[in-house]
């Protein structure tokens, strides 16, 4: 699903990426784990079409990222390391916001009512995202990033900045996507999560 052949990545003079291969099967969840400024950031904006790359390439479920990056996108749900979020709108106003922008053709309401459910943040939805606890905003964080169900959500340490319930139930919500036979690739420095 996921197929990552001989990236390399330069910034100037910095070898952020140095030949790096891997392949990750439809239904796996791969924790890809290194320390901090290993290059797992730029792995994964490369990933996802933020960044472009020295050479090598990165594909998904069979579609290059640079040759075919709308494509591509449609299969991948994002969570960068900062959630890219709307502070002025509510839970519910970003959601379709999302929804819009991603072109989704689903049942607009009963998609964002089952993603909401999945991430238990059904009684937040009328509040605006500024107001929410950390753990909150990340859980909003995951909802946008399932909007369309795509087959691949990539999460660029989300546990960054959670208590210990917060990441908690993050790995709860991981569980959830594997049971739907999403495939879950994470970033994380930190051991024990992986
Ligand atoms: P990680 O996510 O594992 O912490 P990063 O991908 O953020 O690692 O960074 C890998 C290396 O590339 C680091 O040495 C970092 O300083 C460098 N780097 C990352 N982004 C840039 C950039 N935009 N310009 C220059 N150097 C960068």
């Amino acid at each position: 699903m996921i197929n990552i052949e001989h990236l390399v990545k330069n910034y100037g003079k910095i070898e952020a990426l140095k030949d790096i291969s891997f392949n990750i099967q439809p239904g796996e969840i791969v924790g890809f784990l290194g320390p901090n400024g290993a290059g797992k950031s730029t792995a994964m904006n490369i990933l996802c079409g933020y960044l472009s790359c020295t050479s090598g390439s990165a594909k998904v479920g069979g579609i290059d990222i640079l040759e075919n990056p709308i494509e591509a996108k449609k299969l991948i749900g994002f969570l960068p390391e900062i959630p890219p979020l709307y502070l002025d709108m509510t839970v519910i106003e970003f959601l379709k916001f999302v929804y819009e922008l991603k072109g989704c053709t689903l049942n607009r309401e009963k998609h964002l009512e089952e993603i909401c459910g999945v991430v238990e943040i059904e009684d937040q939805k009328d509040r605006l995202i500024r107001n929410l606890s950390k753990g909150y905003r990340q859980r909003v964080g995951i909802a946008q990033a399932l909007v369309g169900n795509p087959p691949v959500i990539i999460f660029d340490e989300p546990t960054v900045g959670l208590d210990p319930l917060g990441a908690h139930m993050l790995r709860d919500i991981i569980r959830k996507l594997r049971d739907e036979g999403k495939t879950v690739l994470l970033t994380t420095h930190y051991l024990p999560e992986v």
